[in-house]
């Protein structure tokens, strides 16, 4: 009969297999070390419109706390069909007016005529804000998206409608996972190209768990023939339910390690914070390691995430009176 080994001969025998990989296996060295005359990357920072004075207070202590890192700019969502259009201006005129950052400001065609989505960007001009993230927007739930009437259809149009009122840099969205109402990933790597070719000057990614996802759409966006920087957006995860509710919604796909990083943490907030850090930053690093010199951080309106992640990146706080980066 065969014996069943104890645990401290199994134990034995995992020791023996251990010593044996690493004494035949090939060595990786892991992430890169860094390179100390590789330069921090750039970064940029997206929130949302406070919606009671909590979450406006929240916002402001997260704008202060990321201030210091001389993002290349910050943006402020659009509600969905355009429902925070002035909490989005008060937010961005207040950026302006109070801090040394760079505001971009989101705008949504969806549910609009042009007077009314050239008015909003009017006004924007006017309060000095240069930078737009142009934006088609969605049909609210259960409806599919159908252009207004008298609006710009899609967010090419939309570009090319900014163009006409001021020489705005202008944003766009791509899609490494593919929009999920595009007919094809190729067309909707001609819609990117076609938002780029009608006067954006960059593309800010859908956020994405992968880097290999990212990686390959830069390849396919190459192909196509795409010239302008494409960021790759980063949502830190912190709360694994409610990413994987939102994910499904807008197209990204959560990996299965990443489930299972957050397995049995339902009730301990700050392990999962934790782990929310080292995921992060093991997908910026890699992504860095390859070559990516700019993020996109979707910070939710809470710094902490974001500036850890950032320090790893080797971004430091500029000592006051610095000039911004941007
Ligand atoms: C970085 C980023 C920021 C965002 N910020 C906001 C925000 O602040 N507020 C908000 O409401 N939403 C926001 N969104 C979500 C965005 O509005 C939705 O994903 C929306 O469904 C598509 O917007 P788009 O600008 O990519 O659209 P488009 O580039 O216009 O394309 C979206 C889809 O429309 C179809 N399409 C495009 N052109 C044509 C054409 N000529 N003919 C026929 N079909 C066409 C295709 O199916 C295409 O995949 C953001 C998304 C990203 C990635």
């Amino acid at each position: 009969m065969n014996e069943i080994p104890n645990s401290a001969q199994a134990t034995d025998q995992a020791r023996t297999h251990t010593l044996e990989r690493w004494l035949n296996n090939p060595r990786v060295s892991g992430l890169p070390i860094r390179d100390a005359s590789l330069p921090a990357p750039l970064l940029s920072f997206e929130f949302f419109p406070p919606r009671t004075e909590a979450l406006e207070t929240q916002l402001w202590a997260c704008i202060r706390r990321l201030e210091p890192l001389q993002p290349r700019f910050v943006s402020v969502t659009y509600g969905a069909g355009g429902t925070t259009q002035a909490r989005t201006h008060a937010t961005v005129a207040r950026i302006v007016a109070e801090t040394s950052l760079t505001p971009a400001a989101h705008l949504t065609c969806v549910g609009a005529t042009r007077e009314e989505v050239d008015a909003v960007a009017r006004s924007y001009w006017e309060a000095g804000v240069r930078h737009i993230v142009a934006l088609r927007g969605d049909a609210p739930p259960g409806a599919s998206y159908a252009p207004h009437p008298g609006g710009y259809a899609y967010a090419a149009d939309l570009v090319a409608g900014l163009r006409r009122i001021g020489d705005f840099e202008i944003s766009v969205a791509a899609y490494p996972e593919t929009h999920p109402t595009a007919l094809s990933p190729q067309d909707d790597l001609d819609t990117l190209k076609r938002k780029l070719d009608a006067g954006a000057t960059r593309a800010i990614s859908q956020y994405f768990f992968d880097p290999e996802l990212f990686l390959r759409f830069l390849d396919r966006c190459g192909a196509a023939g795409i010239t302008a920087p494409v960021v790759p957006g980063i949502m830190p995860v912190s709360n694994f339910a409610q990413a994987k509710k939102f994910s499904d919604m807008c197209g990204a796909s959560v990996p299965h390690w990443l489930e299972k990083l957050f397995e049995g943490l339902d009730d301990d907030a700050e392990t999962r914070r934790m782990v929310a850090a080292f995921a992060a930053a093991e997908q910026v690093r890699l992504l860095q390691a390859n070559g990516i010199d700019e993020f996109h951080f979707y910070t939710l309106n809470r710094p902490d995430l974001t500036y850890a992640i950032a320090h790893i990146l080797g971004v430091r706080p500029a000592s006051p009176g610095t000039a911004s980066a941007g």
